[in-house]
């Protein structure tokens, strides 16, 4: 029986956004299964928590094959271990991207020599798009839905919000 290449896809995801999306339709080119993974710490509630981040990446991701999305606390090299991903999958849009994104592959490298990091590029129209950038528009009332995965309806996740604070 061939090995199932499966990927985890790792990042905070506050929230999702069309970037993210990109980076993921790519990787599903090269893996059989992507986990998108949001990871969280206790410490630091987010824009969003975690469990709505969950939400918001499933409706964004319905309609594609082989991604599946989980939350999870701890080392992403130890999540791998336990959901079976021998990849961890980071996204690059600027050289600071890069920089920061090596000192964290050459860590977790160290940690689990048995897990590679592949960094796909961005595409060039997503290369400008962050969850920071989502966040401010959201906090000054602003639409993000040119930011945002066509299916996810934001209004209905700032509601859901509000009503957890
Ligand atoms: P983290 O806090 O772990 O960096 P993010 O949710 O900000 O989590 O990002 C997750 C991953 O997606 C990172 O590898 C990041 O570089 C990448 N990423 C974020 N936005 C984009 C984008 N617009 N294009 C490509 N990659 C992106």
């Amino acid at each position: 029986m061939t090995k199932m290449r499966t990927a985890l896809f790792p990042g905070s995801f506050d929230p999702f956004t069309l970037g993210h999306l990109d980076i993921l339709r790519s990787a599903l080119t090269l893996f059989d299964k992507v986990i998108v993974a949001v990871g969280y710490n206790s410490a630091k509630s987010g824009f969003f928590p975690p469990e709505l981040r969950v939400q918001i990446i499933r409706d964004a991701v319905a309609g594609l094959d082989n991604v599946e999305v989980c939350c999870y606390r701890g080392l992403t090299v130890d999540i791998c271990r336990e959901l079976g991903a021998g990849c961890i999958i980071r996204g690059l849009r600027t050289t600071t991207d890069f920089e920061m994104e090596s000192v964290i592959a050459q860590a977790n490298r160290k940690m689990a020599p048995d897990i590679q990091s592949i960094f796909i590029p961005s595409g060039h129209e997503y290369s400008f798009i962050s969850s920071t950038v989502v966040r401010d528009v959201l906090n000054n009332g602003g639409s993000a839905k040119c930011f945002l995965p066509k299916n996810v309806d934001i209004d209905k996740y700032l509601a859901l919000r509000l009503k957890e604070d």
